[in-house]
């Protein structure tokens, strides 16, 4: 196996009494698309700064691509192109200077920057607007533009804060197949999000962040398959009994049965579903329709942060 893109042990980050990062451990492999999640305060944005060298960690260590980020700042953090949350971005000048001068400032010869800047805002699309302002631009040009600066240095690594935020169905549509094109062409993507529905999409492996600590590495699939879903199931005619599913399969948690409308609960409903179908054929019941509304990734997250968050209430209040 290759060195890891990213590899963080017992990172530790703390602002006065509060513990933005608790003892972090992940590894991100290079060429994975990576999902950060995590609610509001779970210490997302300080993981990123520490990557990047905007925070000074407390204590651990993080390595991008084997280059510790603080003692070799230089070489990590020439891995990396970052999209941040916020739009700090030179605002007076036209923003195919901005990337030229990005470029250079990373030691890109001039003619090679000039050429780099064409080649980022057209994968972008927003290549006609190269003379323009960055206050000028939309608010979904300017997250176009915010990609077109990570990539501007060409990064194994790529870190995007919601690169999405805000932004329409559209044109978060655009930006996903961009991104998704670039980790098909290689590049490591670190992605955290609120649109659970971008990780359920995009990423092979999501890490779950709560109170500054990993709850939990999985794929989005994995995930899901914990939750429940339902299998719906709609019968010819109202049955008075159905078969006790719940005995046959420990998978199966709930069966409600209304009229004809027969609601199965159960974990892994797509794999349950077969047999349902195959028992109440033998009971003799006709089926017209079956439904698999499977849980979201959304569910399952609230499902996993929600305790924490309850436990971490008191705490406060006592400081
Ligand atoms: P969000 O989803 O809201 O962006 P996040 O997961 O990115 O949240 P962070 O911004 O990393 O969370 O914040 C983690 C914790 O650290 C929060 O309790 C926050 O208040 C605290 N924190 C972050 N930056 C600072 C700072 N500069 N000074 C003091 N506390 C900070």
């Amino acid at each position: 196996m290759g060195t890891p893109a990213i590899e963080i042990r017992d990172l530790r980050k703390s602002y006065g009494d509060v513990q933005a990062l608790d003892g972090i451990d992940l590894t991100v492999p290079e060429g994975s698309f990576f999902g950060l999640l995590g609610p509001n305060g779970a210490g997302k944005t300080t993981f990123i700064n520490v990557l990047v060298g905007l925070v000074r960690k407390s204590g651990g260590t993080a390595r991008v691509f084997g280059h510790d980020v603080e003692d070799d700042y230089r070489s990590a953090r020439d891995h990396i192109g970052l999209a941040p949350q916020e739009f700090n971005v030179d605002r007076f000048f036209p923003i195919r200077e901005v990337l030229e001068h990005k470029a250079g400032y990373h030691g890109v010869p001039r003619d090679e920057a000039a050429e780099r800047a064409d080649e980022v805002l057209k994968r972008v699309g927003i290549y006609d607007k190269r003379d323009t302002r960055f206050d000028w631009l939309s608010g979904g040009m300017k997250r176009r533009f915010m990609l077109a600066r990570a990539l501007i240095t060409d990064p194994d690594l790529l870190i995007l804060d919601e690169p999405t935020a805000g932004v329409d169905v559209q044109l978060r549509r655009e930006l996903w197949e961009t991104i998704v094109d670039l980790n098909q062409r290689g590049t490591t993507v670190l992605l955290t999000t609120h649109y659970i529905e971008e990780a359920e999409r995009l990423c092979d492996e999501v890490a779950i962040l709560d109170s500054g600590r990993v709850v939990d590495v999985a794929s989005p699939e994995e995930l899901m398959d914990r939750g429940t879903d339902d299998v719906v199931i709609k019968l010819r005619e109202a049955p008075t009994a159905v078969p006790d599913f719940a005995a046959e399969d420990d998978r199966v948690e709930e069966v409600d049965l209304d009229g004809e409308r027969l609601v199965v609960t159960a974990r892994q409903g797509g794999l349950v579903a077969p047999d349902l179908v195959r028992q109440l054929d033998r009971a003799g019941h006709e089926i017209v329709d079956l439904e698999i509304q499977r849980t979201s990734l959304e569910e399952v997250f609230v499902e996993m942060t929600r305790p924490e968050e309850e436990r971490a209430t008191p705490e406060v209040a006592v400081e």
